[in-house]
This record gives structure tokens, C-alpha cells and sequence, in this order.
């Protein structure tokens, strides 16, 4: 089993220490299911008998990250490994947490309280003993999701796990088994109750994905979109100009977030996001001011989903902006304007939401203007022209001083005016030539 892999020295240490002592010690879930899969592993989970105390004391380094659940960190040269005490849960009060938690003597028992059979195998390196009382490795052969046990009481212990279930079959490309799928359905209203930030957790996880499409879809089908994501549904049956669109808008959002950069998640939310406007502003085959009303409505729908502000503001720019349109004959001035509007740092990620939204358009639509823009773009910003007001060779001290003022609206206001000078002309941007044009703009 597993011939030919590296594991690494400190889950071999914590295995042997533990061992040597008389208890056993296994690798057990993802990291398991990712090399059975030839997945580079996150992070490296081992399960024991021995209790949490006795883990500590073994060990110089230890933190006890969940104790009470029984997990510890055991820090091996400064990589951390988290080593669990089989467990056995009992009763799901909450829909998300087990009410209590026992420590259990079986290895068995703490699989079987495991989401799905592919995170329900272990394997001791040492001795090459693999458990895999579920079938998880037939079910990770033929690319499926199977609750272990049955799907609906699982569902119903813990609302999280129909939406990994949909992030699992995302990211490894996976179909979800036909009970378990249907169990989704039966049991969102224990779902519905799982905390938001548990819900944006995955969210996240399912937006790296090769194609997210792969999971957004199988939420849709099961329900789970209408909890979470229901103003993606309003844009099913959403048609478009045929001859630039191939698909409705939903349709076109899911696949725009597919060829969006995977690593990117600003850039992904935007692509999913970006036409969510659509089905409100729709008139006939139009859709007048979208990005501006999407713009704020995406504000609302990743805040309501607990993405930071920084995301919200970085996503809902790109949304207001995402229909600019570039042609040969934009002059040097409309250029800067553009760049001061989008700002320097959010343009890459711009012109990635542009190819992504072209290529989900399905319609061989060309982007090789946005090559000669990027051009321009990048010569307007190594000669430094000024795009902000903190870019001029005046300040708001010498508006004050010349024009005898004092501080006040009157002050941005002359800024501002001088700055749209030098967007249109930056040889403009000269201390003299400014000092002489405040005056003349009193
Ligand atoms: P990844 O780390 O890529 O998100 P993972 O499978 O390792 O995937 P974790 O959340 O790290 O997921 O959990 C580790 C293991 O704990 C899982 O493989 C699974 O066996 C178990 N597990 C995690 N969450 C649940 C849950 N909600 N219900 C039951 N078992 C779970
Ligand atoms: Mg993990």
C-alpha cells in the first residue's frame, strides 16, 4: 500500500513514539483519501487510543488546540500534526456539534462517526496496515461521495455535511452516490441552522476548485442554493443576446467562475457574481446600469455571507467596473481616467474577470484588445503620470496659501479641478504650471 510515498518524519515519529508505548496510532481521513486520490495532502491527521493527557505527556511540544474533543497539536520540528483520541459522538443538539463526546477504545467506532467513506479510512505507515471498514477506496476509484451510514440520520446529526459534500465533489471532481444526494433535500432545515461562518468556510473551499460550477450546480439541485445563494437561482432562464451569449445567465455565471484563475478568490466571487443583477434590470434583450446595482447587491450577498470587508469592497469594485469599452481610439487622458477609476492595484484582476466573462460567453468572442490596452496601461504607469491628487506637484497647503483660504471644501474641489487638467495633459504636472492655474481657477 502507498509504495513510494514520502511520508513525512514527524507523523512517523508520533506513530512510532505512541506505538512503542502500546497504543496505536493511524493517519486517518483527508490525508489518506488524498493519497489514495494522488492528492498532495493539507495537512497530516493521525488518530489514537491513547487520551489526550497521555498524548501530551509524550511529547515535548504540545498544544491543546480541542482538548475537551479530544485533539491535540503536536508541534515535530515546528510542523504541527493533530492527533485525536478515537472518538464517538452522541446526540447532535445543535444540527453542527455533537452535545458530548466520549473516548472510545475502537478505531472502528471513531470511522464510522466520519462524514463520508472517502474520509473514513486510516492507514499505519508502520506496519502498512490499512482500515477501510466503509469501501472508501472503491468509492474514491469510482469518484463518489457516500455518506457512511445512512445519509439522512448523518445529514440530520450535522447540516455542514451536505455542503462538503457538495465541495467535496467540486473539488476532486466527484459525483455525490444517488442516497446521499437525496438525503441533502430531506434534511436543509437542519442545514439552514449551520453558523454562517461554517457555510462561507466551505464556500471558499469550493471557489478553488478546478470548476466550483461542479458543486453550485449539485446545490442548486438539492436545495442548498435557495438557503444561501438564492439570487443565483433568479438568474436560471435569464436568456441574452444569442449572438454574443450562449447560455441564460445562470448558466453563464457558473461557467464564468469556472475560467476564472483558481487561486484567485476575489476574482472568482466577481465572476459568479458579476451579472447577478441581471434578472432585475432585464428589458427585453438589455440590461441597463447591472454592474452598478450589481455592484451593491453582491455587497449585500457576501457580507450576509460573512466575507470580509476587504473582499466585499475588492469584488463589488470589479462588479461596478467590469463593463468598460476599450476601443483604439480611447485617448492617453480616458486611459488614465480608466485606471484612476479601477485603481492601479484591482487591474489585473480586471482584465482576468474580462477573459473569464468572454470565454463563458461560449461564443469565441476575441480579447486581444485588452493586450493593446494593457499596453497602454503599463506605459502610462511607468512614466508616473499623476492619476491622484496626491500625485500632483501642489498640495492643499499651497491651494490655501495662494488663493488665501482657509481649509474647506473650496480646497478638494481646486485639487480636484487641477487634477483633471493633468489627466488630460500631465506636462500640466509642473510646480509653476500648477501654482499659476490655481489662480486662475479661483
Ligand atoms: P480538507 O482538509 O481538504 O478540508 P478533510 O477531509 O481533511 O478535507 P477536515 O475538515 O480537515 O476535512 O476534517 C478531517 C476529517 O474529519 C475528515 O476527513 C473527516 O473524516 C472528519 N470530519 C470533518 N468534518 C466532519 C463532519 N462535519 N462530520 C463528520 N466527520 C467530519
Ligand atoms: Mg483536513
Amino acid at each position: 500500500m502507498f509504495d513510494g510515498i514520502k511520508f513525512p518524519p514527524g507523523a512517523l515519529f508520533i506513530i512510532t513514539t505512541l506505538k512503542d508505548k502500546g497504543k496505536r496510532c493511524y493517519l486517518v481521513g483527508g490525508c489518506v483519501r488524498d493519497l489514495l486520490l494522488n492528492r498532495s495532502p493539507g495537512e497530516w491527521d493521525l488518530t489514537t487510543d491513547a487520551a489526550p493527557q497521555e498524548v501530551t505527556r509524550l511529547f515535548e511540544k504540545v498544544i491543546p488546540t480541542g482538548i475537551d474533543f479530544g485533539t491535540v497539536t503536536v508541534l515535530i520540528k515546528d510542523i504541527p500534526f493533530e492527533v485525536t483520541t478515537f472518538r464517538r459522538d452522541e446526540r447532535y443538539s445543535d444540527g453542527r456539534h455533537p452535545a458530548s463526546v466520549t473516548f472510545s477504545k475502537s478505531l472502528e467506532e471513531d470511522l464510522s462517526r466520519r462524514d463520508f467513506t472517502i474520509n473514513a479510512m486510516a492507514y499505519d505507515p508502520v506496519s502498512n496496515e490499512f482500515v477501510d471498514k466503509y469501501s472508501g477506496a472503491a468509492d474514491a476509484g469510482a469518484g463518489l461521495i457516500r455518506a457512511v451510514g445512512d445519509p439522512v440520520a448523518r445529514f440530520g446529526e450535522d447540516g455542514l455535511r451536505s455542503l462538503r459534500a457538495c465541495r467535496f465533489a467540486a473539488v476532486l471532481g466527484f459525483t455525490i452516490e444517488e442516497n446521499t444526494f437525496a438525503a441533502i433535500s430531506k434534511t436543509l432545515p437542519v442545514t439552514k441552522k449551520v453558523a454562517v461562518e461554517r457555510v462561507h468556510d466551505e464556500l471558499v473551499k469550493m471557489l478553488k476548485a478546478k470548476k466550483p460550477s461542479i458543486g453550485l450546480e449539485l446545490m442548486k439541485n438539492s436545495g442548498l442554493l435557495d438557503l444561501f445563494l438564492p439570487e443565483l437561482i433568479n438568474c436560471l432562464g435569464i436568456e441574452q443576446p444569442p449572438e454574443y451569449h450562449k447560455f441564460d445567465v445562470y448558466w453563464h455565471s457558473l461557467f464564468s467562475c469556472d475560467a476564472a484563475p483558481a487561486g484567485n478568490l476575489v476574482v472568482r466571487l466577481a465572476a459568479l457574481l458579476h451579472d447577478i443583477s441581471k434578472p432585475a434590470c432585464k428589458v427585453e434583450f438589455t440590461f441597463y446600469n447591472h454592474d452598478q446595482t450589481g455592484a451593491e447587491l453582491s455587497a449585500e450577498v457576501l457580507k450576509r455571507l460573512k466575507f470580509s470587508n476587504d473582499v466585499i469592497e475588492r469584488v463589488a469594485n470589479l462588479i461596478r467596473n467590469h463593463m468598460f469599452d476599450y476601443r483604439p481610439a480611447w485617448s492617453d487622458a480616458a486611459v488614465r481616467r480608466f485606471i484612476r477609476r479601477v485603481g492601479i492595484e484591482n487591474l489585473d484582476d480586471l482584465f482576468s474577470l474580462r477573459k473569464a466573462d468572454t470565454e463563458a460567453m461560449g461564443r469565441n468572442i476575441g480579447d486581444s484588445y485588452l493586450v493593446e490596452l494593457k499596453s497602454r496601461i503599463d506605459k502610462i504607469v511607468t512614466e508616473e503620470h499623476a492619476l491622484h491628487v496626491k500625485d500632483l506637484k501642489v498640495d492643499g497647503n499651497d491651494v490655501m496659501r495662494e488663493l488665501s483660504i482657509p481649509p474647506g471644501p473650496k480646497v478638494g474641489e481646486t485639487l480636484d479641478a487641477l487634477l483633471e487638467k493633468v489627466l488630460d495633459d500631465p506636462a500640466q504636472n509642473d510646480r509653476e504650471v500648477l501654482l499659476k492655474l490655481i489662480l486662475e481657477l479661483r
